[in-house]
């Protein structure tokens, strides 16, 4: 049997709470029987032994019904005082037995702390609670009269019951070990990963992959048995620096010549210097991915994310450490639990979209904002993108769409013309729910259809998604407007315009800027608007910030434009302010109602 170091891993929190709660409520009550035992031989009154049997009984099953509810989640050095006062509640009761017989049985309770030993403890701790056991057991024994070969009897039997504990649970451990290098295997780093990312642990916890770059030149080099000799001598380096460095780490052996490192309480940072000081003590070659685990992330994941920067550190030559995109996950997760538990993280601001030549509001563009409590602000231009990978766009668009169309009854109060434009991501149009979820929103709101416009960039119905098409024919033929955004980014084509379903075609704020400064610019965007006058699409150029760019858009003849020129993105409330203000006096507007 090879003694390891440290406590066995089959002692996990839990476990040991268990095992000691129950150890202590049968001492207890094995306590008490053999106090009753004295009560009912006693020929005058309650003996003496009862009551002292009594309380040390009583203790120890309410020492036990405790450690069985709380004990989980108690620090391990604890156990060591609770398995020492075991030894003490035993000495007590054994010199307070009434008979022989009960001095006998309840001696026989050691072999209680006798298991617990071998059981939690590395063997150093293990041998000092035996030997505390073994001194009251010779004491109290010698003390009650015991002949002593009945006392090396007893001796004897717990000493057996100790080490037979120590085997099982070695084995049991070697269940969860490399056969090769003795290091957890990937059962036991799972198991190891779990425990550290239960319930709402937000400690940080980084993630390394390890991976020897020329393991396999020295087995055809030297042979296998050398390249055995490697691995176990890295993972005895590995393992005595990173569990010196790091409490609570674990060192895994992941396969063939891969490692994993669980790091609790240790950022990108820390992990990327610590494993940058590996190189030197390791003594061969190897590359490293880490990745920092962002808040509910699954193993799986992370795991994924680390063995792609692995990945990239091998193909850039190896020899290297790659950190994983740490940032994106964080993002991602800080939006997961934003949405779940604080949706109020986001709201909604508008910009006004006005008629270039009168000045008047058409519509306004729903914009999300979010503002985290410890991030501040942070950019849609990241969000969004955060949230569309990270599959939570819908979600976050259903916030968005019944935010601007509740905003837009509001509104519509004043002027009752105006449309709210919601921006749209393709994966949220391709889901199957989406057409019914827009009139779900538009019934529950009171919002008509035509109050509502959809933008979606050109690129998300390309036609690789007849998805994405077929839904907004169907909103098209609701009434519901759409509108194509972004139009002159990426690959544009005038020929697909024919076949989209839209009402307007967004002029993307990067060809507004152009058209001051360049002539052909102009020139397209004239023979745009010819065009789109022809299939009937209403066009607004976007990001317009200065009075030449307005009035070369109102000579070119573009009817409606957006920008900080006219409007900043603003809230609800401001607009609907600035509406009322606008309102004509009453005696005009009853005039204009007449018309
Ligand atoms: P977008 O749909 O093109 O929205 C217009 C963006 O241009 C907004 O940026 C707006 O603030 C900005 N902008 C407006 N006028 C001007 C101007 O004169 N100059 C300049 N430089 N910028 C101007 P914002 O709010 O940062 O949004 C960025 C992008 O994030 C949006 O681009 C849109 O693609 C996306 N987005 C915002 N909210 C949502 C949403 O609720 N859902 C989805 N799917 N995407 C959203
Ligand atoms: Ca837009
Ligand atoms: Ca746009």
């Amino acid at each position: 049997m090879k003694w390891s170091r440290s406590a066995p891993e089959v002692a996990t929190p839990r476990m040991m709470a268990l095992t000691t709660g129950w150890l202590y409520l049968a001492g207890g009550l094995t306590a008490l029987v053999v106090g009753v035992s004295d009560l009912l031989v006693a020929a005058d009154g309650v003996p003496l032994s009862f009551l002292h049997l009594l309380a040390i009984g009583l203790t120890a099953m309410g020492t036990g019904a405790i450690v069985l509810v709380w004990g989980g989640r108690w620090p391990r050095a604890f156990f060591h005082v609770l398995v020492g006062g075991g030894s003490v509640l035993i000495t007590l009761a054994t010199l307070a037995a009434g008979s022989a017989s009960g001095t006998m049985v309840a001696a026989a309770i050691f072999t209680f702390v006798a298991i617990d030993a071998a059981f939690y403890f590395a063997p150093p701790a293990a041998l000092a609670h035996l030997l505390l056991l073994l001194t009251g057991l010779v004491v109290a024994l010698s003390t009650r009269g015991v002949p002593a070969l009945d006392i090396l009897g007893l001796f004897l039997v717990c000493l057996a019951v100790c080490a037979v504990t120590a085997v099982l649970v070695d084995r049991a451990s070697s269940a969860d070990r490399d056969t090769l290098t003795g290091l957890p295997n990937r059962r036991r780093f799972e198991e190891a990963f779990a425990t550290a990312t239960r319930g709402r642990n937000r400690h940080e916890l980084t993630l390394a992959v390890l991976d020897l770059d020329d393991l396999a030149a020295v087995n055809d080099g030297r042979g296998p048995g050398e390249g055995d000799e490697l691995l176990r001598a890295v993972a005895r380096t590995l393992h005595r620096t990173v569990t010196d460095a790091v409490p609570g780490a674990v060192v895994a052996r992941y396969g063939g010549d891969e490692f994993v490192l669980l790091l609790p309480g240790t950022c990108g940072d820390v992990a990327t210097r610590l494993v940058d000081g590996l190189r030197a003590e390791v003594g061969i070659a190897f590359s490293c991915g880490l990745a920092q685990r962002a808040h509910g992330e699954s193993r799986s994941a992370l795991l994924r994310r680390a063995l792609a920067a692995l990945t990239a550190a091998k193909t850039g030559g190896g020899g290297r450490t790659e950190r994983a995109d740490d940032a994106t996950a964080l993002l991602a997760a800080d939006l997961t639990s934003a949405l779940a538990e604080d949706p109020d993280q986001f709201h909604v601001v508008h910009q006004p979209i006005v008629d270039l030549t009168t000045g008047d509001l058409l519509a306004v563009e729903a914009l999300c904002r979010w503002t985290h409590p410890t991030r501040g602000p942070v950019s849609p231009a990241e969000f969004i993108p955060a949230a569309e990978n990270a599959g939570l766009i819908a979600e976050l668009g259903a916030l968005v769409l019944e935010r601007a169309c509740a905003d837009a009854v509001r509104l519509r109060a004043v002027q009752p013309d105006l449309v709210v434009a919601v921006n749209v991501s393709g994966r949220q149009l391709v889901r199957p729910g989406f057409y019914a979820e827009v009139l779900d929103v538009l019934h529950r709101t009171g919002l008509p259809a035509s109050g509502l416009c959809i933008e979606v960039t050109e690129s998300v119905v390309d036609g690789s998604t007849p998805t994405a098409l077929r839904t907004l024919e169907m909103l098209h033929a609701d009434r519901v407007q759409v509108a194509i955004d972004d139009f002159g980014t990426g690959y544009s084509a005038f020929s697909r315009l024919d076949a989209l379903p839209a009402h307007h075609l967004k002029l993307d704020a990067a060809f507004t800027a152009g058209i001051t400064t360049s002539g052909r610019r102009a020139g397209i965007l004239r023979g745009l608007l010819d065009m789109c006058a022809a299939l009937g699409l209403s066009v607004v150029a976007e990001g317009v910030e200065t009075c030449e760019q307005a009035t070369k858009l109102r000579e070119l003849g573009c009817p409606s434009a957006q920008g900080f020129l006219f409007a900043r993105p603003q809230p609800v409330s401001e607009i609907h302010r600035r509406l009322l203000e606008a309102r004509p006096a009453p005696a005009v507007q009853s005039a204009a109602v007449g018309r």
